[in-house]
């Protein structure tokens, strides 16, 4: 059906059968809840107490249910549970086909997901095929407080400016956020809610996708987004050889490397390792930008860490606009010195 066949749904008495924001709960491979639900639970209650509605979980996986107390803790009033061994693995069919039985049967006025990428997946999947509108990568949300319509914000022409994007004439309306963006409520412990325990009648047989072999990729160092240090390299590295000099004092100091998108690019190192509006968002504690211009699209994903060193020949660098300590000089000269203070400080 092409956007233009699409039913009006904008006739307030039809919106009228939604209430309720809805978050998807993500199980990491850990078989914990996610930190990205977590904090977009925080975000959803926001949004719910402004439209004086509830707040509402989606769970899906195999054995799972037992994750319900953390996720009323972090505030969910209901949860919506599909536990099934068919939902061990992530598999879009699978819980596509749970999460649009669920938003059929209920009609939640708002869905949340993290911009992971179980949940980005899912999300463009859902969107099709109900069809509603989805925006991606949100960093800020809001609700009008009588329209129930969302207002979802996120960097657009190359992080320039803020878009708010709506979704006048469909429901639910959705939206994916990005992991660490949003802060999640301080946990109450023994808060409890509502499972509804749901099912949707799909056999093994019937589902074309088939996990045969889960290969892990192994990653000697620390996730950018789990660090509590990071050390980031530029194109300022000069070369693949000069980058090394990242790696020597993320070493030093225990921390994860990080790279601007042109290092990424220049195949100097993996893309996880992209801090950015087209890598990943970070907040750790200390952040360290060297040889880095501090382009706006690489801003994005760092100007929330907690303290920012930049090291950078040129001092008219935007990145000086944006860090704590800016030392200008030459990384081949400050980053050896740093590493050598560290090593002296430690024997
Ligand atoms: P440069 O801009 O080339 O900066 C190198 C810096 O190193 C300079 O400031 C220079 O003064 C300094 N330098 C040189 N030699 C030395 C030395 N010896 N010692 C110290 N300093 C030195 N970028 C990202 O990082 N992440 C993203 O997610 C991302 N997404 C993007 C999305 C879009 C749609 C677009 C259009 C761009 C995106 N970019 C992203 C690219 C971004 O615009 C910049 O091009 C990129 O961040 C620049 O990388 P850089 O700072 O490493 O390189």
């Amino acid at each position: 059906m092409s956007p233009g066949e699409k039913p009006e749904k904008n006739e307030k008495n039809l919106f009228e059968d939604y209430r309720g924001v809805w978050v998807f709960i993500e199980v990491n491979k850990d078989g914990k809840v996610a930190p990205v639900s977590l904090e977009l639970l925080g975000a959803g209650k926001r949004l719910a107490e402004k439209r004086k509605t509830e707040l509402a979980g989606v769970l899906i996986g195999s054995q799972v249910k037992q994750l319900a107390g953390t996720v009323f803790e972090y505030g969910a009033d209901t949860l919506y549970v599909y536990d099934d061994p068919i939902f061990k693995h992530y598999r879009t069919e699978t819980f596509m086909r749970a999460l649009l039985a669920c938003t059929e049967k209920y009609k939640p006025e708002i869905i949340l997901y993290g911009a992971t990428s179980t949940g980005k997946d899912l999300a463009s999947a859902v969107a099709t095929d109900l069809p509603t509108g989805l925006t991606a990568d949100t960093t800020i949300l809001d609700v009008e407080e009588d329209t129930g319509l969302l207002l979802a914000s996120r960097p657009a022409f190359g992080g320039n400016i803020m878009a708010t994007i709506l979704c006048k004439k469909y429901r639910p309306q959705m939206a994916t956020v990005r992991p660490k963006v949003m802060k999640a409520l301080i946990p109450e412990p023994g808060r409890t809610g509502t499972v509804i325990a749901e099912s949707i009648p799909l056999r093994e047989e019937d589902v074309r996708t088939k996990v045969l072999e889960i290969v892990r990729e192994t990653i000697k160092r620390a996730r950018i987004d789990e660090a509590d240090i990071i050390v980031a390299g530029g194109k300022g590295l000069g070369s693949p050889a000069g980058f090394q000099l990242i790696h020597q004092l993320a070493d030093t100091l225990g921390a994860a490397v990080g790279a601007s998108r042109d290092v990424v690019e220049a195949g100097w190192i993996g893309h996880h390792h992209q801090v950015g509006q087209t890598g990943v968002t970070v907040t750790p504690k200390i952040y360290f930008a060297i040889g880095i211009s501090g382009a706006i699209q690489h801003l994005v994903g760092m100007q929330n860490s907690g303290l920012i060193i930049a090291i950078n020949k040129d001092p008219a660098a935007p990145i000086f606009q944006a860090c704590h300590y800016g030392i200008v000089g030459d990384a081949f000269e400050i980053v050896p010195a740093l590493i050598e203070a560290w090593n002296k400080a430690l024997s």
